[in-house]
């Protein structure tokens, strides 16, 4: 027997049985119980919410022979026919590829006949909002006078699309996007049935995804379990559904709050390596963003699941409502920018720093004169010879870090020259170099706080080895030891280095074994001999 998706399968049969819509289906039994039927609904809300599975259960209960407390049977012959799709009283239409006036005027053209079967036609048109000016003008008349047999059931997800003189004339009810809760007792107990395990948190995350509409919710679930044997845990579904789990996220946003751009990178640079694709890390980090503003403004009605409500309450305290907003228009520019620009990591990257860097948002002109400077700054640094003064992190305006020294910052010392006693030169280099080893993580968040935030991501995870007066720098990623070979890059961590350990060392960028390393330009020369090719937009300053 073919595989029935769980949405149809396990579609409601009566009105107890519609997820979520008490208001809506209590009030259309105690119509049918009463024989006070209108003939025209409106039935609108988001996908997913049960327009059409009530729409459909109406036109059954309606028509039954026996109804039972104003649900259909489901076992009279009308109710068979109706379910079996082969009752011509009852007929659905999808606006969406039926918009002209000549499918009404044929819809129209049945609506004097009698019904067959039972009491009532039913017409249901799903996607109402599609139809042209003139399909609702022609069905606008029906409307207004309708035979006493016809019933008209119109769904739509865009009720603002409606013509005023429609929605005058029916009985509009209003769908309610499910509630988490709602969603997780219900695909439990169809789970129950199947026979399948899972755990809770996999459920609640399966309904989050689901945001608010149980058929999208059953759609993953189903994907889901094609996907994966026994129990249905976390894991599994944000593997089937490639997302960014939850805490993952929520740390993003702690390293937001704490402004601290090395470790939103370094979490960055971890989803990657596990197999993370851009467009769901930056989304999910806007879902994030979302939601605690959502959380800040409604804690107590806020419907979400128990884990995520203690991540929400560890962190929606720490940000104020206008910075969220911010970050959600930064994320929303990022992704925007997924259509135009094919290197998704350094949007995603730059994202990262303004979103951790508050400082810069939406001001271009003062994030390039803060660069300027500060390049000047690096520049003067390591000619000099001197240790670069401590940059204060949390005074990161332009006037403070002039290029031209000022009274705040020491000038460098003269360096050393003739006068010292004379040293040997390789012994000195060799120390450096362990120096350098020793001091790495100053060397790296020199270079964060100079603004080589994205040369910075391509470090992190590298082993660094001090030896035969070299600085090894092991990367395991050919593209990133490619891109830390070019010579830009390579120039700032060597200004880096000397900013730090005071003087000059070799480095060099090897693959993981130190004794097969290379330098940077005979490993650019030996993989180009080997005919790899290299994207050509590795230049990342
Ligand atoms: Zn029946």
């Amino acid at each position: 027997m073919a595989y029935q998706a769980l949405y149809r399968k396990w579609r409601p049969m009566k009105f107890d049985d519609v997820i979520g819509q008490q208001h809506i289906t209590q009030t259309i039994r105690n119509e049918i119980n009463c024989g006070t039927v209108a003939h025209a609904y409106l039935f609108t809300g988001t996908r997913g919410t049960g327009k059409t599975t009530t729409a459909k259960i109406l036109s059954r209960a309606v028509n039954c022979a026996s109804p039972i407390d104003g649900n259909p049977c489901n076992e009279c012959e009308v109710c068979k026919s109706i379910l079996g799709e082969v009752c011509l009283d009852v007929q659905e239409i999808d606006a969406a590829s039926n918009t002209g006036v000549d499918n009404i005027r044929d819809i129209i053209s049945q609506v004097s006949y009698v019904p067959t079967m039972g009491k009532y036609k039913v017409f249901i048109i799903d996607e109402v909002h599609m139809l042209s000016k003139g399909a609702f003008n022609a069905l606008l008349k029906t409307l207004e006078e309708p035979p006493a047999h016809v019933i008209f059931i119109l769904a739509t997800t865009e009720i603002q699309q409606i013509p005023a003189t429609i929605l005058s004339r029916c009985q509009r009810f209003d769908f309610k996007t499910i509630s988490i809760s709602d969603i997780v007792s219900n695909i439990k107990s169809i789970l129950f049935s199947e026979g399948i395990t899972a755990t809770d948190d996999a459920l609640e995350y399966v309904a989050y995804l689901g945001d608010g509409s149980m058929r999208d919710s059953l759609s993953i679930l189903d994907q889901c379990l094609a996907f994966s044997d026994g129990e249905l845990t976390l894991d599994k579904v944000t593997n089937v559904v490639g997302a960014v789990d939850d805490k993952t996220l929520y740390d993003f946003a702690g390293d937001v709050a704490l402004g601290d751009t090395v470790s939103a990178l370094r979490r960055f640079n971890d989803c990657v390596s596990s197999g993370k694709n851009f467009d769901n890390i930056a989304k999910g980090l806007l879902s994030v963003f979302r939601e605690i503003i959502m959380y800040k403004i409604n804690r107590e009605n806020f419907s979400a699941s128990k884990i995520k409500k203690q991540y929400l309450e560890s962190c929606a305290d720490k940000f104020d409502v206008p910075f969220l907003v911010n970050c959600i228009n930064i994320l929303t520019d990022c992704i925007v920018s997924f259509k135009t620009f094919s290197s998704h990591r350094v949007l995603c990257e730059c994202a990262l720093i303004r979103l951790t860097t508050p400082s810069m948002n939406d001001d271009y002109d003062s994030l390039n004169a803060r660069i300027s400077s500060l390049e000047a700054k690096l520049c003067a640094v390591s000619q000099g010879g001197f240790s670069a003064p401590v940059l204060d992190e949390t005074a990161p305006c332009i006037d403070k870090i002039s290029p031209a020294p000022t009274d705040d910052i020491p000038l460098p010392e003269p360096p050393l020259q003739d006068d010292e006693p004379a040293f040997d030169a390789s012994q000195a280099k060799h120390s450096a170099a362990s120096q350098a080893a020793a001091k790495w993580n100053d060397i790296t968040s020199a270079l964060a706080s100079n603004g080589k935030i994205t040369l910075c991501a391509l470090l992190y995870g590298v082993d660094v080895k001090a030896a035969d007066n070299t600085l090894y720098l092991c990367v395991s990623n050919p593209d990133n030891r490619h891109a830390l070979s070019e010579k830009t890059n390579l120039d700032a961590i060597n200004a880096a280095i000397a900013s730090v350990v005071g003087s000059d060392v070799n480095v060099r960028i090897s693959s993981d074994d130190i004794h097969s390393s290379v330098s940077g330009d005979d490993l650019f020369q030996s993989l180009g001999a080997m005919g790899k090719d290299f994207p050509s937009n590795f230049n990342l300053d």
